[in-house]
């Protein structure tokens, strides 16, 4: 992969720079927005419609689609700019790049047409609901079951730890089609709108700030054309899922703005040098996390097998969250803890980091997933 990044790169990060900061006043006005830490799940419906209106979703899809036609290494440029401005992506996250990234590449092409544009307008929502309360690492033994009856699947069953189905139009659901098959050849992925009879969402705040739902389904109808990909073949649809969520750019955007305001505070202290060797050791962290970031997007570019990659750098992203978020609260003191006050330092973002960072090694796969990812896929162990 050629790492120089091209005279096109540059202008595409100065063109989304520029809209994150006129975005700013908006958000600064909110006093949810200065509470929110890294990887949390607040309110992005705004935010969301904005993005969509100014071309910022979907970036990667064909232009008949809604899309750019620009590339995975593209997206995740303009994504490190939007998480360094903090903009509330849970939603963007959710439908453009995680579901709507794998509803282009699995999704019959009239589901397609129905469906990517409007996400790209920043029209249409998404949640993910994969997690059940018996099925997180071990996600082949979810038990959510979808019935066929002529020419509709009738779905009930219980979905956990779904980051925004309060907010989100659509859900894009796994479910069990064939529980007589071997357990990771009798799963299907359906999509359908959150407001279908038989759904109902509960949410919870979350120690990060913003919250999680639980999805219960009872007997919901879901049209047969509403299946992402095979019939009992959605187990590749969700690792390809997978694949597209844990290139996680935007939070790596986050951790930059923090470690450079961290190192702003303490020049200003005149502390900087005395934690210069962390502050630099920081820095490599950062840099190695990018690089394996746009390594896994580089690979989702050229179609080739990207799960050993992104589970790399999702790995080395989330170990970085939690140990810049260590640091921080070491070097700052309890100053660095006051939560969502603009006068404290860094804003107040390090505290609701410290609490958000804990989930980072859980969420979209636990770090000890990732590393057998690692060594099953990428070392061939
Ligand atoms: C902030 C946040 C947002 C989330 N958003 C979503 C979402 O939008 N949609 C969704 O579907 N899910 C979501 N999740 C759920 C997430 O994917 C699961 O929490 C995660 O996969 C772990 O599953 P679990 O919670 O059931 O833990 P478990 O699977 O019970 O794991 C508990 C612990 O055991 C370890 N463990 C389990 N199996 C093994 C093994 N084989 N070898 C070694 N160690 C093992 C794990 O690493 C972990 O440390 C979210 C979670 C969080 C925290």
């Amino acid at each position: 992969m050629d790492l120089r990044f091209s005279p096109e790169h540059v202008t595409l990060r100065e063109e989304a720079d520029a809209f994150a900061r006129g975005l700013r006043p908006t958000l600064e006005h909110d006093p949810e927005w200065r509470r929110q830490g890294m990887l949390s799940d607040g309110d992005s419906r705004e935010i969301t419609r904005a993005l969509g209106a100014a071309g910022w979703i979907g970036m990667t899809w064909p232009i008949e689609l809604g899309g750019r036609g620009l590339t995975h290494v593209d997206a995740a440029l303009v994504e490190e700019v939007f998480g360094y401005h903090w903009l509330p992506l849970s939603l963007y996250l959710l439908s453009y790049k995680t579901v709507g990234c794998a509803l282009e590449r699995f999704a019959a092409p009239e589901l397609r047409e129905r469906l990517l544009p409007a996400i790209a307008r920043g029209e249409l929502t998404f949640c993910q609901g994969f997690s059940e309360p018996g099925a997180g690492s071990d996600l082949a033994a979810l038990a959510t079951r979808a019935v066929r009856d002529g020419d509709r699947y009738v779905v009930s069953g219980h979905k956990i730890w779904t980051s925004s189905a309060w907010a989100a139009d659509w859900i894009y659901l796994a479910a069990r089609t064939d529980p007589d098959r071997p357990r990771h050849r009798g799963i299907s992925v359906l999509v359908c709108p959150l407001d279908t009879p038989g759904i109902e969402v509960r949410r919870f705040p979350v120690l990060g700030g913003g919250y999680l739902c639980e999805v219960f389904l009872d007997e919901v109808e879901i049209p047969a054309s509403q299946l992402v990909g095979e019939e009992n073949g959605g187990w590749r649809v969700l690792m390809a899922t997978l694949d597209f969520e844990r290139v996680t750019a935007e939070k790596l955007g986050g951790l930059a703005w923090v470690l450079d305001e961290l190192e702003r505070t303490l020049e200003a202290q005149g502390r900087a040098e005395r934690a210069r060797e962390r502050l630099d050791s920081l820095r490599g962290q950062l840099e190695a996390a990018r690089l394996l970031s746009l390594r896994a997007a580089d690979l989702l570019d050229r179609a080739e097998p990207a799960s050993a990659a992104s589970a790399m750098a999702k790995l080395a992203g989330a170990r970085l969250a939690q140990r810049l978020a260590a640091e921080a609260s070491g070097l700052l003191g309890l100053d660095g803890l006051v939560d969502g006050e603009p006068d404290a330092s860094l804003g107040g973002r390090v505290g609701s980091l410290v609490r958000a960072a804990v989930a980072s090694t859980v969420s979209g796969g636990a770090a000890e997933i990732q590393q057998i990812v690692i060594a099953r896929r990428g070392l061939g162990l």
